[in-house]
């Protein structure tokens, strides 16, 4: 799926905003959430652009589970020993960018 040109995360992804990535492979980038709610607090993208949970299909579960993969490489680059992981669906449940991606939440520091 081409990238939303009115998405922001699809412009981080390609580098029309930038941002301080902390994790990169050819599926997946990682970089810290501008608002933190935790001490760490990355989000974790897909760089295909899909709108959210809500309109996964069959066909991305190789997606979804190079992202899930991905979180496992991040937090042992940046040396998380505890974490959680959330995804919001729905604005009403507090999905504000229809991108698809993860919160990665940690009560631990890390260091770029
Ligand atoms: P959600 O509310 O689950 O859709 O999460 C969207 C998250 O993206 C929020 O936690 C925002 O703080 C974060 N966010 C929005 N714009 C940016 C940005 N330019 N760089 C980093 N994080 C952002
Ligand atoms: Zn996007």
């Amino acid at each position: 799926m081409a990238a939303d040109k009115d998405c922001i995360f699809c412009k981080i992804i390609n580098k029309e905003i930038p941002s301080n990535i902390v994790f990169e492979n050819e599926q997946v980038l990682a970089f810290p959430d501008i608002n933190p709610k935790a001490k760490t607090h990355i989000l974790i993208v897909p760089k295909e652009h899909r709108e959210g949970l809500s309109v996964l299909k069959e066909d991305d579960v190789a997606l979804v589970g190079k992202l899930m993969v991905s979180v496992r490489e991040v937090a042992e680059k940046i040396n998380l020993g505890s974490f959680r992981v959330i995804i919001n669906s729905g604005s009403d449940a507090g999905q504000t960018v229809f991108h698809l991606h993860l919160h990665l939440l940690s009560p631990d520091g890390f260091m770029f």
